[in-house]
């Protein structure tokens, strides 16, 4: 009953936020983040009508979905990938959004199941604070994994990604948004016209990630509660 709740909860918080910023509710995907939440939970938000969903490991993703079998939803992988787990990771998401490095992507690559399968859709996850504890390329390193990717015909690039430090405050949080925003525009400008993603935005400032242009939010706890 909750998570029903506060889905509808978040979807109206995510139409405001459209409205607020001259955009439709449909230009922004909520993918419910259901880490260490299990399959029973995944399955209450389908029902109240949630089709993407984000998990941050694929050890966890695999143990979960035989017990997910037959739902009609698309899967993202939102946290850092190792590449000895390039193969499942392929297998289980359709959206991969922390790409860091072209050794990543020619795993991946090389792991691609089977041709008729669909690309695994990519963002090149961003590290804006430069902060070396984090994943994620350097602003100058974009391009050139955007060419690395592209040379790979089991991936799709789509865009960028981003995980801002955690400030309280999220409008402290609105210079990073804006610019991982800005990064897009100027590489979709000389020549990297894919890149229309913006994963951007978690439970505390997705409001302020739609307003700077977010085209996907991810969001856990305010969906499925605290997490243990
Ligand atoms: C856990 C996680 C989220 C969701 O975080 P909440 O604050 O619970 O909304 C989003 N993105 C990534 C990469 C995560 O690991």
């Amino acid at each position: 009953m909750e998570i029903r709740e506060n889905l509808e909860r978040v979807r109206e918080r995510v139409a405001r936020a459209t409205e607020r910023s001259g955009r439709r509710p449909q230009d922004v995907k909520l993918i419910a983040i259901s880490k260490t939440f299990p399959p029973e939970r995944i399955r209450e938000a389908y029902d109240a009508g949630q089709r993407d969903f984000g998990e941050n490991r694929v050890q966890e993703a695999q143990a979960k979905r035989p017990a997910l079998a037959g739902l009609d939803c698309a899967w993202h992988l939102v946290g850092h990938l190792q590449t000895n787990k390039a193969k499942p990771a392929h297998e289980l998401f359709q959206w991969l959004h922390s790409l860091d490095s072209a050794r990543l992507a020619d795993k991946l690559h090389q792991a691609a199941p089977a041709a008729d399968k669909p690309r695994l859709k990519v963002l090149i996850e961003v590290n804006l604070g430069d902060e070396a504890a984090k994943s994620g390329v350097k602003e100058a390193e974009i391009a050139a994994l955007a060419e690395e990717v592209r040379r790979l015909a089991s991936l799709e690039l789509v865009g960028l990604m981003t995980v801002p430090p955690f400030l309280d405050d999220p409008d402290q949080v609105r210079p990073y948004f804006r610019r991982l925003r800005e990064l897009a525009e100027r590489l979709r400008a000389v020549g990297f016209p894919e890149l229309t993603e913006l994963s951007m935005g978690m439970s505390h400032d997705f409001e302020v990630a739609i307003e700077e242009g977010a085209t996907m939010v991810r969001i856990g706890t305010a969906i499925f509660g605290a997490r243990g």
